[in-house]
């Protein structure tokens, strides 16, 4: 017998579909072949030894790690394409004050009631300041349903106010600089 087909017998031992006749040609082999032999006892102590090791199950808190990971990844995301909507409307309301706004405000005295407003809003504030800060939790959890009605519902819709704004920028810089010459 040749040991190329002594081989296929040893994988037949192996996994166990080896017939009597093929389990006494190979252990004839393995007796007079001194290499066949040596292979035949260190595949079995491999296969032995796979089969005895501890089966490995994944940490039971692994599916939530990786969700937890997913969800990071999602709100990270989500907290960009927010802040880039808020930069936005930022950046529409300073033009439309410096633009649109401020120029119709030619006479001091409303710039003065305008600012006294916002110093009768600010006393307002400070006379609630104690509520405010009671209710604070609940304002808070308020804008954080809020916020994620703004990023599932109109989230295009302010990314796409910030792209009006960033194009009516450099238009109303055009306007300006042509004005000017
Ligand atoms: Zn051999």
């Amino acid at each position: 017998m040749e040991c190329s087909e002594v081989n296929n017998l040893i994988m037949k031992y192996l996994d166990g579909s080896i017939s009597e006749v093929e389990l006494k040609l190979l252990n004839r082999h393995r007796l007079n072949c001194w290499e066949c032999n040596e292979e035949f006892e260190m595949m079995t102590e491999i296969i032995k030894y796979i089969n005895e090791l501890p089966e490995i199950s994944p940490p039971y808190d692994l599916e939530e790690k990786v969700m937890k990971r997913i969800r990071m990844k999602r709100s990270a995301s989500s907290m960009f394409s927010m802040l880039v909507g808020v930069a936005g409307m930022f950046a529409f309301a300073y033009y439309m004050t410096i633009f649109v706004i401020l120029p119709y405000i030619q006479d001091i005295n409303l710039l003065q009631k305008i600012l006294g407003y916002g110093y009768f809003a600010l006393d307002v504030v400070g006379k609630h300041l104690m509520s405010i800060v009671v209710n604070l939790p609940i304002i808070i959890d308020n804008l954080l349903v809020l916020r994620n009605i703004l990023i599932k519902d109109y989230m295009h819709i302010m990314l796409f106010v910030a792209a009006v704004v960033a194009v009516l920028n450099l238009g109303l810089i055009r306007i300006i600089n042509f004005q000017q010459e």
